[in-house]
């Protein structure tokens, strides 16, 4: 039947269309992947648009990157088939907020020019305090701090509101006043950090009812991308904003239920904020974000609420729109609170809850993986999904001797989809660890395949490995003062800004390199005898350096210097959650170079990859962690690593509960399910991680695969089965015998045989009830399998 109505609407199946033309109070379309979520709320754009209900500026939509921001711009542009005229609000939370923000910014004590400050300022800053308190930062390090304080601003909690306990946490008692100067700090350097483009947005909401209520008014359409990962402060903001608004006028109670008038902290003068315990505005404690949900869910019931209420005949929740999928819930470790979409109705009376099941992107195969994978999860609402596309390939598994073969094998399917017509920009990588992408990137560079890296930095291009290459380059050549530059105060040495530039003068007119008047200043007593100390050490240091590269190998070299520098040692004292993370990157690096012969062909390998300029090319393949693959998709996804400790991570593990397991196995699903075509999974026996190799069981997700919709195919990497790794039950078996499986290739081959007869059409179509994982075998089944 033909489709009545506008054009973008046809081709929608009935919910989808449904989640469309909802365009009155609150709907929540809770869906899996690959359902048409995003589709559904760029198509609703359309609609609001099309239908005259608001103008472009009238529609707030959030998406979780900015990159979604501006796909959906795109795709609304091909929709109208015009250019819209003017632009919906459609941006991160962080970026709208920080938009707002801007506007308003003298309302919270800053210009509107005011700097975003990086992590690395934020830092400076932090030590700066810390100094002026007298802490300790090896004790209490700044980056923790740092680390501290976007958890409270993630859960919207302002200096104030920070729970005694938990601010009695840090430096003796002094961590909530720290956060308190903080936050005074970057005011009088007119900065905010990330957090507070969201934080003191909602801060300028509550104390400024008149200008809530302006975007209230303004913004009469809000949707919502990925709303399973929002946490509390992007929920606040968004209640505040989906409120109908209130009476010019009325008291603020009528807005924020609970709340009395501004008013002023004792001993802060500079900033009136709302105190949050009068009736339900309790920010203190987890349990007071709930009853500020329940006071907020009650607040058609407020008295405040009620007149205005009773002004608007409609619901005094407005048009909002949320999308999402408690399966893809993967940012818990950052704040993210998968409540908010499991309590939607709740939040959000009288809200419409839709959900699709049908998956337009990935093939039978790939979906059926995909969702008896996550049924493994206990802590799901649970749905089904369905495909009518083709079973399609079956999933695949690969076993690599190590690493360094995964990378090459993944690199010769890629080059073959490439040889078969195959659109590298339709070809992914994606890794659990950012320290995986190293080897891709060597192994993309050595075969001339072109790549880019989504939501990060390059490998080479990260600040930790900058700094260990500056230190190798001014090993190398002396007379690389940009390296020299870049190390002469990392890790901090006394060596501050005044140093340098004396340095730099003292170069300039001898005309000599910055490493060499160093050496010529601290014979002089031109420096203060502390920095001349340093830096005599530090020249020191280098000599003795170049003396060993003469005598060790290049590897060898690297180790002692990260070592001697104490550049390892300021990451090992980091207790910053990225800190191990940049530990792993380093020891990555160090093993790369066992690559290369000497430190020279080391570096210049490293300045040919850095020479390609990232993502110029119209055809590259993509590299990116799984983290940020949410809402992709490619037809071709390679997933490499998947070994126990890796993928689950080993913290997750460690861990008691089953929370971040559940979290991991979610990052798992999301992975597979971007595919649309192909899913290839790979682990390698033996990973080097931490530094040290070990050995490697492959992941219990691949155990909690199903058999029929899996194929075991040989690595193309090169050793293939034989002298490669076994593929042992590593759920149902100990190790030992998971080494006994290593010996008997011959088993995976069989295995992968009966597996291929298996076909299993029916099972595909979303049909993961019982099918027996390829994995889960006991031995006697493997005896069994290898006789026929
Ligand atoms: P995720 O949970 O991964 O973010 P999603 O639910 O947002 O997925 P979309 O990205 O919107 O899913 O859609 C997945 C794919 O299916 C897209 O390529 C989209 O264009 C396509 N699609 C969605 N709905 C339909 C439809 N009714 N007809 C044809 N294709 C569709
Ligand atoms: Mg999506």
């Amino acid at each position: 039947r033909a489709a009545a109505g506008p054009q973008y609407l046809n081709g929608l199946n009935p919910e989808q269309r449904d989640a469309v033309v909802t365009l009155d109070g609150p709907v929540l379309v809770l869906a899996g992947a690959g359902t048409g979520k995003t589709r559904v709320l760029t198509t609703r754009i359309a609609h609001i648009l099309s239908q005259g209900r608001a103008r472009p500026h009238e529609i707030l939509s959030v998406t979780f990157t900015n990159k979604a921001a501006r796909e959906m711009k795109l795709r609304l542009g091909q929709m109208l088939g015009q250019a819209v005229e003017g632009m919906p609000w459609l941006g991160t939370f962080h970026s709208i907020g920080g938009r707002i923000l801007r506007i308003h910014a003298e309302l919270v004590q800053l210009k509107s020019n005011f700097t975003v400050l990086d992590v690395d300022d934020q830092v400076r800053l932090l030590k700066q305090l810390l100094q002026a308190e007298n802490i300790d930062d090896k004790r209490w390090p700044a980056r923790m701090l740092a680390g501290l304080i976007d958890g409270w601003k993630n859960r919207g909690l302002t200096p104030g509101q920070v729970p005694a306990g938990e601010a009695a946490m840090f430096g003796n008692g002094k961590g909530g006043k720290l956060y308190a100067s903080y936050q005074e700090r970057l005011k009088i350097l007119n900065a905010a950090d990330f957090g507070d483009l969201l934080l003191e947005n909602i801060r300028l909401f509550r104390e400024n009812p008149d200008v809530l209520r302006q975007y209230q008014n303004r913004f009469k359409f809000i949707l919502v991308d990925e709303y399973q990962d929002t946490n509390v402060a992007q929920y606040l903001w968004l209640r505040l904003l989906s409120q109908a608004p209130s009476r010019p006028g009325a008291p603020l109670s009528a807005i924020i239920p609970g709340a009395t008038e501004p008013s002023v902290i004792p001993g802060r003068t500079d900033s009136p904020v709302i105190p949050g315990h009068a009736e339900g505005v309790n920010l203190e404690s987890r349990a007071g974000e709930d009853s500020l949900r329940d006071s907020g869910s009650a607040l058609s019931a407020h008295p405040g609420m009620t007149a205005s209420a009773a002004a608007a005949p409609a619901a005094p929740l407005k048009n909002i729109c949320c999308v999402g999928d408690d399966d893809q819930s993967i940012y818990g470790w950052r704040g993210a609170e998968v409540d908010n979409i499991l309590r939607f109705e709740h939040d959000f009376p009288g809200a419409k809850v839709i959900r699709l099941e049908r998956n337009y992107r990935s093939t039978g195969h790939i979906l059926a993986a995909a969702s008896h994978l996550i049924a493994h999860n206990e802590g799901r609402l649970g749905k089904t999904l369905r495909t009518e596309d083709v079973d399609g390939e079956k999933v695949t598994v690969t076993g690599s001797w190590d690493s360094e073969e995964e990378a090459r094998a993944i690199g010769e399917e890629i080059e073959e989809l490439q040889r078969a017509g195959e659109n590298l920009n339709e070809v992914a990588i994606l890794v659990r660890a950012s320290f995986q992408m190293r080897e891709f990137e060597d192994r993309f560079v050595t075969l001339g395949l072109p790549y880019r890296v989504i939501g990060g930095p390059r490998f080479y291009e990260r600040a930790e490995i900058r700094d260990a290459l500056a230190y190798l380059r001014t090993i190398n050549s002396p007379a690389d003062d940009l390296a020299f530059e870049r190390i002469i105060n990392v890790p901090k040495r006394g060596l501050g800004d005044a140093t340098v530039q004396m340095l730099h003068d003292h170069a300039r007119k001898r005309r000599i390199p910055l490493f060499e008047a160093a050496r010529a200043v601290v014979e002089t007593d031109e420096l203060k005898p502390k920095a001349r100390g340093s830096l005599r050490e530090l020249v020191a240091q280098f000599d003795r350096w170049r003396a060993h590269r003469e005598v060790t190998s290049h590897t060898e070299l690297a180790e002692i210097v990260l070592d001697e520098s104490g550049y390892t040692e300021m990451w090992q004292k980091d207790r910053s959650a990225d800190a191990a993370g940049r530990l792993d990157n380093l020891k990555e690096l160090v093993r790369s170079m066992e690559e290369f012969e000497n430190l020279q062909g080391f570096l210049e390998h490293i300045s040919l990859v850095m020479d390609r300029d990232g993502g110029a090319e119209d055809e590259a393949a993509s590299l990116m962690t799984l983290h940020s693959a949410k809402g992709l998709e490619f037809d071709n996804v390679f997933l490499p690593g998947w070994e126990e400790g890796l993928f689950p991570s080993q913290r997750t593990l460690d861990e008691q509960g089953r929370a971040g397991l559940e979290e991991e196995r979610r990052l798992a699903h999301v992975g597979l399910t971007r595919a649309r075509r192909r899913a290839k999974l790979y682990f390698a026996t033996n990973r080097r991680i931490h530094g040290t190799w070990s050995t490697t069981i492959p992941s219990r997700f691949l155990d909690e695969l199903p058999a029929a919709n899996v194929e075991i195919t040989e690595s193309k990497g090169g050793s293939g089965w034989g002298g490669s790794s076994g593929y042992g039950p590593s759920r149902f078996d100990n190790v030992e015998s998971f080494g006994s499986s290593y010996s008997t290739p011959g088993w995976q081959r069989a295995q992968a045989n009966r597996n291929r007869g298996q076909g299993g059409r029916g099972q595909a179509r979303g049909g993961f009830e019982e099918s027996q994982s390829p994995f889960s075998g006991s031995r006697s089944d493997t005896s069994g399998s290898r006789s026929d």
